[in-house]
């Protein structure tokens, strides 16, 4: 009997063990977050050196979540922690405010070393091409390179960050067109002020030049993405040049009401 008893002592001290291992297993798998996530944030990513404790916390949660959805891939480029790091914060600045959001069209980024050549989808590049967001076969598929997603972090005063960019033109591309027009989540009552708002600053730009980047004048999908980069990295530059743009932008990223 007494036998009996320690193999049963036994036997649920093992499955108990087994449990605990399992366990710590399972939450070490949750986060994605290297090591040294919260150094580079604060080094590198202006936004989020911004924020207050809790909104840094926020952050880190949505960057964790990024990217245990979204695959990275280095194309002969060795895919570094920064650079994981950059690319989900590219992607979550945007959206930082909007509630639930997921990227839900995205599944891969590719990681390029430097800019590369258009010739795999003339019709999907971008400015010096160093990001494009991808059509056909690249459906669900987002290219960037590395030194682009770096230099738009690291010079945080200027209006320029393709990562940035690159994500807009996902939240554009949701609602099943890309046309700078973010229907998902941008209300419908401003739609057409919002359209209207881009064609006529597309044209003061055609006719009298702006220290808006020209190539936002290419189309009104390039004008949100380029506006975008702009309301991200300037905005009080942006809101003393362009007021109207920088309310109707706070409006869609969910700054202001
Ligand atoms: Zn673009």
């Amino acid at each position: 009997m007494v036998f009996a008893l320690q193999i049963l002592f036994v036997l649920a001290l093992i499955v108990l063990i087994i449990l605990f291992v399992f366990r710590i297993s399972r939450t070490k798998k949750t986060s994605q977050l290297p090591e040294n996530y919260k150094g580079v944030l604060t080094d590198y990513v202006k936004f989020y050196r911004q924020l207050d404790e809790e909104g840094k916390e926020k952050f880190e949660k949505r960057v964790d979540h990024f990217l245990s959805a979204v695959k990275i891939t280095g194309v002969n480029a060795v895919v570094e922690d920064i650079d994981r790091l950059l690319i989900a914060a590219g992607a979550i600045i945007p959206v930082y405010r909007v509630p639930d959001w997921q990227y839900i069209n995205l599944h891969e980024v590719l990681l390029y070393p430097g800019t590369f050549n258009a010739d795999f989808d003339q019709s999907g590049s971008d400015r010096d091409i160093g990001g494009m967001v991808g059509t056909g076969a690249l459906q669900h598929v987002m290219i960037i390179t590395k030194w682009q997603l770096r230099q738009g972090f690291i010079n945080s005063n200027d209006a320029h960050n393709t990562a940035i960019h690159e994500f807009v033109h996902l939240i554009d591309k949701m609602d099943g067109t890309m046309d700078g027009v973010p229907e998902i989540i941008l209300e419908r009552k401003y739609v057409q002020q919002w359209k209207q708002l881009m064609n006529t600053t597309i044209e003061q730009m055609k006719n009298y030049g702006s220290d808006i980047d020209f190539y936002g004048a290419t189309n009104t999908v390039e004008f949100f993405a380029v506006i975008s980069e702009y309301f991200f990295e300037q905005p009080e530059l942006l809101k003393a040049n362009h007021p109207e743009l920088y309310e109707m932008l706070g409006r869609i990223y969910k700054i202001t009401g």
